[in-house]
């Protein structure tokens, strides 16, 4: 049998399109493909390798627990949950955790929880949500349609009702919708695959005093932004605000896939045995691996070295774009960074990314009009130099494509 990249569009269902490189090894910030050639990872498989690829402290999590016990289903607890729900409460404003298995179920456990929050303490007639146009939070039905781009829940049939939507970091549009039939309020505080979009300050923190005005629950999708991204471990952390419900994911599990909704006790009591559930949410291996993940990422070494190898990504690709002007802003925080593309080159985020693999460095998109970096949070400074080089020779590629 030939593995290759037509072998996809022969047995897979045509969702995705991929790249044509499969990649077969990685280790630390660095990839292999099938014809052992090398690629510098600046995607980190869209924010979620947070400690690069087969890092040994995960590596060792894996074995150890796969030598023990895998899953047990809810019906039974394990420690790694345990372990890890203590660490994830310790660390945070919350007090009770439940555990899923991708960003999407977090956020669907998320709100499912302020409905039935507020139908139990309020009445039937509070069930809005509002969230924000280009927000993501995920692909099942309840969770795209929350999302801020009809186009991905457009042509399913009858969506989930009463979700309304307005422009991010506009305080007066967002407080003409809000009212006491607001149950909850999902947002991502840094907006990622709408385009790196940070929160204005004012913003936060009137959404935040709006939510307590109109007892409305706020939630954090930190899926993207969580465990170390911008540098704190949670986003909420950097922005004097705390919401009342968060969920993570992604670097949550360091690669191995996990999702969790965190929130208050009081919150909490709400969702009551057997209402929501997860035949693989919290299995042990997946914990033990997470646990790792966490006690690694959240640490002073790394969170600061999230701030200085910002530091360093933002000097490179500023001077790249002295020498080139293709962008028109480099935004995002910590290591979650966005490169906006001038007039020039508008729908053309793409380009950059393709061109990125030919010369050996892996990047991403944020929509059409920008380029994002998610690497690995310890990723050495020589790599970041070596990779913004490779980077450099596909922004010449690009220009000289377009010129
Ligand atoms: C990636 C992402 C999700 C969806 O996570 P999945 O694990 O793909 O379900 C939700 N919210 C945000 C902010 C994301 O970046």
């Amino acid at each position: 049998m030939t593995i290759n990249r037509e072998l996809f569009d022969q047995v897979m269902v045509p969702n995705y399109s991929p790249s044509a490189v499969i990649p077969v090894k990685g280790e630390g910030s660095r990839v292999w493909d099938q014809e052992g050639r090398e690629y510098i990872d600046f995607a980190g498989g869209i924010a979620v390798n947070c400690l690069g690829h087969c890092h040994p402290a995960l590596v060792s999590a894996l074995k150890e627990q796969g030598e023990k016990i895998w899953h047990l289903s809810n019906v039974m607890t394990n420690e790694p949950a345990l372990r890890l729900a203590k660490k994830l409460t310790d660390a945070t404003f919350a007090d009770k955790v439940y555990f899923a298995n991708s960003g999407a179920e977090a956020n669907e456990a998320a709100l499912k929880l302020a409905r039935r929050w507020a139908l139990d303490k309020f009445n039937a007639e509070k069930s809005q949500i509002i969230a924000f146009n280009k927000g993501f939070h995920g692909r099942t039905f309840f969770t795209v349609t929350v999302g801020g781009q009809a186009a991905y829940s457009d042509g399913f049939g009858p969506k989930p009702g009463d979700i309304v939507h307005c422009d991010y970091n506009d305080l007066a549009a967002f407080e003409a919708l809000i009212s006491d039939n607001t149950c909850a309020v999902m947002m991502e505080p840094l907006q990622g695959e709408g385009g790196i979009v940070s929160p204005e300050a004012e913003f936060v923190k009137g959404v935040r005093a709006l939510c307590d005005k109109h007892n409305a629950l706020l939630i954090f999708d930190e899926v993207q932004t969580g465990v170390g991204r911008t540098g704190e471990l949670y986003a909420y952390q950097g922005l004097d605000v705390t919401p009342d419900i968060l969920t993570t994911a992604k670097a949550l599990g360091g690669g191995f896939p996990i999702g969790g909704m965190i929130t208050t006790t009081e919150i909490a009591q709400h969702l009551k045995i057997g209402t929501h559930g997860s035949t693989y949410g919290g299995n042990p291996l997946a914990c033990a691996v997470a646990e790792a993940a966490f006690d690694t990422v959240n640490t002073p070494e790394v969170l600061n070295g999230v701030k200085e190898k910002e530091a360093l990504f933002r000097e490179l690709l500023t001077a790249i774009n002295d020498k080139y002007q293709v962008f028109s802003e480099i935004r995002g925080k910590g290591l979650l960074i966005g490169g906006v593309v001038t007039e020039k080159y508008a729908g053309k985020a793409k380009e950059f990314l393709t061109e990125g693999v030919k010369e050996g460095v892996m990047s991403l998109v944020a929509g059409a009009n920008v380029v994002r970096f998610t690497p690995s949070l310890v990723v050495p400074e020589a790599d970041i130099r070596e990779g913004m080089a490779r980077f450099e020779r596909a922004v010449a590629r690009v220009v000289e494509n377009n010129a």
